[in-house]
Formats: C-alpha cells, structure tokens, sequence
C-alpha cells in the first residue's frame, strides 16, 4: 500500500465521529442533522489534507482526536455571532474592508426599531391599505440634492445597472475610455453594462478624451455614461469633458445621459477642511444629466443602498422598471436611510453622522486624544517598544477624494520588527480585534478613526497583546 492510501484508511468513518463520546451529547433533537453534514465537510477537509500531507502516518485515534477537536471548536464557533467588532485604527474614514460607513445612533435604532415590530412602510394607515415602500425617504432626498424625485435601490451598482439599461435597453453605451474603472473587487464598469445587454462604445483614450468624441460616437439607440473616477485620478496630459459640457451635447443630439457619481456627497466638504474637489450632489444635477446615481455608504455616511436621482417622469419610469423589485432594498435599509436623512435636514451645520464627524476633527482633538491614549499605554508596553505621538495623514477611503489625505495624528510604536508585527497580528486577533498600520516607522493607531469611547477599548487591546506576548519585558519608554 502506498503512503497516501494508508493515510487516507486511518480517517474514522462519519459514524465513529458521531458516537464519540465528546460528539453524542451535541447531537440531540434537530442538531443531529446539521452536525452529520459539519463531520462530513471536516472528513473531507482532512482528506484533502493528508493527501499533500508528509509527515508520518497519523494513527487512527490521533485522527479521530483531531477530528473531534475541530468539530466541537467549529459547533461552538457557528453558534456564535460571525463577526467581531473592530477598532479602526488605519485613519481610513470609509473603510471598504472595514464595513463603510458607521451608521449614526438614530439611524440603528430606526433599523432595530422595523426590524423588532411591525410598521407602516407598505401600508398606508390612514386609508387603511396598501402603501409605497421608501417614499419618505426618497422625498427626503429629492428635497436634499434639489432632484425632482429619487429611487432608492440595493447599491449604486444595481443603480447604474438599472439606469442604462432603463435609458437606453439594447442600445449603445457611450463611455470615455478613462472612465472604465473598477471600484473594489467586484464593481467593474464594463461587465456591469455588459449585463445590461447593450453594446459598450468606448470613446478617447485612458487620459483624453474631447467633446468631439463624444460627438463622433452619438446616433440613435445611444446614451452616454459618465463615470466619476472614484478611486484615481489622472495627471499630466490630460483632458476631459465636463458634465455640463456633455449634458448640453446629449440634449442637441437627444441622447440620454446618466451620472455615475460614485459617493454622492450631500454635505459641503470643503467646510471641514477636505479639499473641494467632490462636487455636490446638487452641483451635478444643475449640470443637467437625466440621471445619478449614487452610493448609501460612502460619502452620505449612511448603509449600503443606491440612489438615483432624475426627473419625476424618468423615476417614475424606474420605480415601474420590472427588474425594480429585484434591487429593492430591506425595510431596515429605508429606516435607517431615512434617519439619516432627517439627520442632514435637521442639522443647521453639519449632521451628528460619524463619517462627518471623523472627517471634521481637527489636529488638536486627535494630538489631545493621541498624547492620552499614549499616557495610558506607555508604563505596559514593552521595555524596548519606544511609544510617541507623531503627524501622520487619515485618508478619506470608500473611493472618494482618491488623492486628498488629511494631516492627522498616530500614536507610533517602534520596537523590534518582528515584535511589532505580532503585537498587530494580535490586536486583530483580539475581541474587539484592533487593526492599525503596520510600515517602516513600525506600528501606529490613527486616532482620527477611533473615537472617545472607544480609547479604553484600545487600551485593553493593547494590553491583551502586550500580555499574550509572553516573556517581553513591559514598561516601555517615552521617545
Ligand atoms: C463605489 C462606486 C460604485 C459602487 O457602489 P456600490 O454602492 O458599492 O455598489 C460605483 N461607481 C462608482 C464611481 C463608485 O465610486
């Protein structure tokens, strides 16, 4: 026989698994079921394993104890929330990897509150019959941007999907070739239309692209897509045509013309210190595009939902579109999006949104919040960890003001590389796990993306890290 197979013959059957003693009490009622196909898929999983394995052949019960060990950890796992609350500390406001937008308070209790007990979002109570979901919300926003009417749907690429293939079904999309772009993994501009079942037309080049281009690729069946470059920006040799520009073009030639905005900024970022290179939602819709399209998550500082905004005819006609439903959103999405809203209606400055409200410190907040959280952490840090407060930059995140970073403040630790690096393996490890940025200067925690309450949970971290660090010496110096 060869190694393989006797490796393989010493895997304990799906039976065996089930009546070990430390398995069979886990198994009463319904459970039996799910923990059958569990043993199954970690059988497998071991297989796989010892067919690559090289090691010495494992005898049967060292398997089986094995076996046992991952199926009560994974049980246990599974019975448990599946996702662990995390300390931002990377200074990347909308963070993509990192859940976007943190909602604000009255945003999460309005989703809690539909999510527990019944409401009126599809019924209409003083008639007593069947309501329009989301029209508050979508008034809301229409009133915000200055659109004639809004559509709420699932995310801003179900938004652009539905817009082009609403505009212009089966016909030509008209895109400058600097803006085939793709956002995060999944959103790439050119499989999106390409599922809308019209014909890309690519116009310009990656870093030019005229009006006469644009010119050259109208007829009829045709709309022009615009799309913001979120996530980079084009230097040098350059040229691009400005919405309005387009917008004045498509009208002469009467072919429709969306937006793709990408964050969809609402609030005057300029007012808290970013650069002013993110137009408004309102800005974008004066140039005179029929359609925009938008993200709930990223700049608005709300949940994941997409937005368009348009005249009341061609909304309308998108609310009717059949493939509406399959984009609508959860009742706990409307809520919440329409907390938020109210937040940026009530506000007479900015709204109480984090996203906003992370943007907008300002360098003696974060050198206050820093030097304490370095005060309270530097007597239990490693011996030879050396701790300081230095300037670093936050950046905005979520695809926007791809270029722009703000100056903010880093609590800095140097030490031993590899020291460094398991205390941030640890930190994420932890619960709530802790991510911060690892680099040459050594590991540093942007306090522009933790917030007050959450600085003794950063302590804790810390001290959960320093201590499962084993053997180093703690009390580390100021700088
Ligand atoms: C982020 C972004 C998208 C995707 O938005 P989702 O809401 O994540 O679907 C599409 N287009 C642009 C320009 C973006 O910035």
């Amino acid at each position: 026989m060869s190694q393989v197979s006797d490796r393989l013959a010493q895997i304990p059957s799906i039976n065996a698994i089930l009546e070990d003693r430390r398995i069979e009490p886990l198994l009463a009622g319904h459970s039996r079921d799910w923990m059958t196909r569990l043993s199954r898929r970690m059988v497998e999983g071991m297989r796989k394993e010892l067919l690559t394995a090289n090691g010495p052949v494992l005898e049967r019960n060292q398997l089986m104890s094995a076996l046992v060990k991952r199926l009560v950890d994974k049980r246990n796992a599974l019975l448990e929330k599946s996702w662990t609350r995390v300390l931002n500390g990377t200074g990347v406001v909308v963070h993509t990897n990192l859940g976007r937008s943190c909602f604000p308070v009255a945003a999460a209790d309005a989703a809690h509150a539909v999510a527990c007990f019944n409401s009126d979002l599809e019924f209409d109570l003083a008639e007593g019959s069947r309501g329009h979901r989301g029209r508050e919300v979508e008034e809301k926003i229409s009133l915000l941007t200055g659109a004639a009417d809004a559509l709420v749907v699932n995310n801003n690429a179900a938004a652009v999907w539905l817009a082009v293939r609403f505009l212009c079904p089966g016909g030509r999309v008209v895109l400058s070739r600097g803006e085939v772009v793709a956002i995060g993994g999944s959103f790439r501009i050119h499989e999106i239309l390409a599922e809308t079942g019209c014909t890309l037309v690519e116009v310009g080049t990656t870093n030019r692209t005229s009006l006469e281009d644009y010119r050259a690729a109208l007829g009829p069946e045709t709309m022009v897509l615009k799309v913001h470059r979120s996530n980079f920006s084009v230097q040098g040799f350059t040229e691009d045509v400005e919405l309005a520009d387009l917008a004045r073009l498509c009208r002469e030639t009467e072919c429709p013309l969306a937006y793709d905005a990408g964050s969809g900024a609402i609030f005057p970022y300029q007012e808290l210190g970013l650069p002013s290179g993110e137009r408004l939602l309102a800005e974008d819709l004066s140039a005179g595009p029929d359609l925009i399209t938008c993200s709930g998550d990223k700049l608005l500082g709300g949940c994941q939902a997409g937005v368009i905004l348009g005249s009341e005819k061609l909304v309308m006609g998108l609310r009717k579109h059949p493939m509406r439903r399959a984009f609508r959103v959860d009742k706990t999405t409307l809520a919440a999006l329409d907390a938020i809203m109210s937040l940026y209606l009530a506000a007479e400055d900015r709204p109480a949104i984090p996203t906003l409200d992370q943007l907008a410190q300002d360098l003696d907040m974060l050198s206050d919040r820093a030097e304490r959280l370095l005060a309270v952490l530097i007597n239990s840090a490693p011996s030879n960890w050396l701790g300081s407060v230095v300037p670093g930059h936050s950046s905005v995140g979520g695809g926007t003001f791809s270029t722009a970073s703000i100056e903010s403040r880093l609590v800095l630790w140097n030490g031993p590389k590899v020291e460094l690096e398991a205390c941030h393996q640890s930190l994420r490890l932890g619960d709530p796990a802790l991510v911060g940025r690892m680099n040459q200067e050594g590991l540093a925690v942007d306090v522009r993306t933790i917030c007050e309450e959450e600085l003794p949970l950063v302590e804790e971290a810390f001290r959960r890290a320093w201590d499962s660090m084993a053997g180093t010496e703690k009390t580390g110096k100021a700088k």
